[in-house]
């Protein structure tokens, strides 16, 4: 598997940069795995510039409902921090719920005409443009290039002078162990390019066949499944028919299978981090102090 760690001085910079002109941030995280899509660098960044953060976390019509409640009563914990999920804040059309929180985060900027700035963060495909797009579509709300800063960055006016300022796909996740690279992949949250899909799928299986059993016994027709991840794999890709002449399984149309049946929740909503998992290190990835 094959990470990107290309551009990441120069996208620590533009976020430090960036902080350093609002009053907080807008961390979007995937809520079937927060702490994964959470990078260590914008807590270090928020700490050292003071700023508060509200907690977006997407995707939670994808997760375990009950695990989504355990990581909001978790982030509540965290000093300076609110959190909500899009799920929840897309209920009012107006996102009232998410705005008042993001004005209750910075109470020095409320009540005067001073607007409250906010970064919008998160890795890739986590669904920043998806958050945006609800902001934006209230009434007023104006969406606009601001001049003088980066292409890719975005400045929304909402009508209760909240500003946004968006910076997209530039927070790449800090991949702590192989296990989180996987997981990063199997929730799509890392792009196609970046990974080998059977590598990804042969994962899946062995950590599908601990954690949702019973799902991919039936979806699959697994009968044993304290077989490794690769052996799941191939009899999974055998029993849907993906097969090559020659009978030889066609890995990569079953990897694409179990990825998408995964990402689009058809095993189920399933969550692939919980509050308090133990530490998820596979032995002998290399170290990141
Ligand atoms: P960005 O790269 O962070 O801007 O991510 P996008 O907003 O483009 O979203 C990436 C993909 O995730 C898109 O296909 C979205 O439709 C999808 N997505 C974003 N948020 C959610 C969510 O809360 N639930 C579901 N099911 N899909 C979402």
């Amino acid at each position: 598997i094959q990470w990107f760690p290309g551009h990441m001085n120069k996208a620590k910079k533009q976020i430090a940069d960036t902080m350093a002109k609002v009053d907080m941030v807008i961390e979007v995280l995937d809520a079937r795995l927060p702490q994964i899509t959470t990078n260590p660098l914008i807590h270090e960044l928020r700490v050292h510039r003071q700023r508060p953060s509200l907690k977006v976390l997407n995707k939670a019509d994808l997760a375990d409902p009950k695990v989504t409640a355990a990581w909001v009563q978790f982030f509540k914990q965290e000093a300076n921090t609110a959190v909500i999920t899009l799920e929840e804040a897309t209920k009012a059309r107006d996102m009232g719920k998410l705005l008042k929180l993001c004005r209750e985060l910075v109470p020095h900027r409320t009540g005067g005409e001073k607007p409250v700035r906010a970064m919008i963060l998160g890795v890739p495909n986590v669904g920043k443009s998806t958050l945006i797009n609800h902001l934006a579509k209230r009434k007023l709300a104006k969406v606009a290039d601001t001049p003088g800063v980066t292409q890719s960055q975005q400045r929304i006016e909402l009508p209760d002078s909240t500003i946004l300022v968006d910076t997209p796909g530039m927070m790449w996740p800090k991949i702590a162990s192989n296990n989180h690279g996987y997981k990063l992949a199997l929730s799509g949250t890392i792009g196609r390019n970046a990974f080998d899909a059977v590598d990804v799928a042969w994962y899946a299986m062995g950590w599908l066949a601990l954690h949702a059993p019973s799902t991919i016994a039936t979806r699959y027709k697994l009968k044993d499944l304290s077989q490794p991840g690769d052996v799941l794999f191939e009899q999974a890709g055998r029993a849907m028919g993906y097969i090559l002449p020659g009978n030889r399984l066609d890995e990569q149309k079953t990897a694409e299978r179990i990825l998408t049946d995964f990402r689009a929740a058809t095993l189920g909503r399933i969550s692939l981090e919980r509050p308090n998992d133990p530490l998820d290190m596979d032995l002998g990835e290399e170290e990141d102090a």
